[in-house]
């Protein structure tokens, strides 16, 4: 601690909660072999294509990227059909997130709602801001009541956040219903729709806003390229908004967030019409596969759209996950989401599934028989 005075929103935060890291888990147990299924991260790893420009590309690293990232915003609209004046590149969606608040809500006068639970970002930044921060409770089967949140937006509501499909449960919302959400706010409050798996979502066109983007002026929608497309790593993101928005988000942003091996893997991975079939596939296919073998093992498992389940394992949630990590796979706790009793995995690859289902079946196969 410190006796410099700081910002006094500062006395309320703790650390973000991370997936552990595999180095971690290998120190910490002795273990050679370590699988990470905690992050919802591409189960095929770097596309092919992009891992190659990223070697032809590495001697450019020594210059800055063009501000505004406009090379990929023109590469974006055409792939989205949406003007790229309305386009905003980021470090990661979590940059838009950041960027939204401060642009738009003024500190000590505005408030912002999310459903409880909800992706921690949303929260954080919003406090950062000195801006409340509302949250509404979802329905038990973790649908959502977007009957509340409409009646609970004011004249003071700057943004209401939904992310749909939602994390950690990964239900899904009809695109429908969120565009009847948006008309019913006032007119001043922007909805902005995290879709960072909606690429995962069966059928997308049901559930993706993007299609009433033209038509509805207070809609901002997000996503990333650190699911589907695999670059986690080398951060980046963006934001579909009204191009009012766009103008005054791009004239704060940190010019050079996006860095140039940043944009020039997007730019590539955007091409890659294979590698992105072939994740939809390994995710889809991998999906039904947990979602069939963990309900047979007796876990409750939650329906998703994403590249990712929720289940309520048959024994303490904690104990489970702590005992996977002994045996070298890394799922993710849902306590500091408010969930104890549930655990998020995310869709690995054939093997990885395999394996976790595996040291599942023998985690509960041993606490069934030393409790009965
Ligand atoms: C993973 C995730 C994101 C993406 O974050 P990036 O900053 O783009 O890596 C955004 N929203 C939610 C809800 C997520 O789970």
């Amino acid at each position: 601690m410190t006796d410099i005075p700081v910002r006094p929103e500062m006395a309320g935060f703790k650390a973000y909660v991370p997936g552990l890291s595999i180095d971690e888990i290998k120190d910490r147990y002795g273990l050679t072999k370590v699988i990470k299924m905690a992050s919802n991260e591409n189960p095929l790893g770097v596309s092919p294509l992009v891992q190659e420009r990223l070697r032809r590309d590495a001697a450019l690293a020594f210059r800055y990227a063009q501000a505004g990232t406009p090379v990929l915003r023109a590469a974006l609209a055409g792939h989205l059909g949406v003007p790229s004046s309305s386009l905003v590149a980021g470090n990661g969606s979590d940059e838009i997130i950041d960027l939204l608040l401060r642009v738009v809500a003024r500190p000590g006068v505005d408030n912002v709602l999310a459903f409880d639970p909800c992706f921690s970002i949303y929260d954080v930044q919003a406090r950062l801001c000195g801006v409340e921060f509302r949250q509404i409770p979802l329905n038990g089967d973790f649908s959502f009541p977007l009957e509340r949140l409409a009646d609970m937006a004011d004249e003071n509501t700057a943004l209401v956040f939904v992310t749909n499909p939602d994390n950690p449960s990964g239900h899904a919302c009809p695109a429908a219903a969120l565009a009847d959400l948006a008309r019913r706010l006032p007119r001043r409050t922007l909805l902005v729709v995290d879709e960072a798996y909606i690429e995962f979502a069966l059928p997308r066109d049901e559930y993706s806003v993007l299609p009433y983007f033209s038509s509805i002026s207070n809609l901002v929608i997000l996503r990333t390229f650190s699911k589907m497309y695999g670059l986690a790593g080398l951060r980046l993101g963006y934001g579909v908004m009204p191009e009012w928005l766009a103008d005054m988000l791009l004239r704060v942003k940190l010019p050079f967030s996006v860095n140039i091996l940043a944009e020039r893997a997007g730019l590539a991975v955007l091409e890659d019409e294979a590698f992105v079939a072939e994740t939809l596939r390994v995710v889809h296919t991998g999906r039904t596969e947990l979602a069939d073998e963990l309900s047979a093992l007796g876990c409750e498992v939650y329906p998703s759209q994403a590249n990712f389940l929720m289940f309520a394992p048959p024994m303490d949630a904690r104990t489970l996950f702590e005992e996977l990590l002994r045996r070298g796979v890394i799922i993710r706790p849902l306590g500091s989401y408010g969930l104890p009793g549930m655990l998020r995995v995310s869709v690995g690859n054939a093997e990885e599934n395999r394996e976790f289902l595996e040291k599942t079946a023998e985690v509960l196969r041993g606490h069934h028989h030393r409790h009965s």
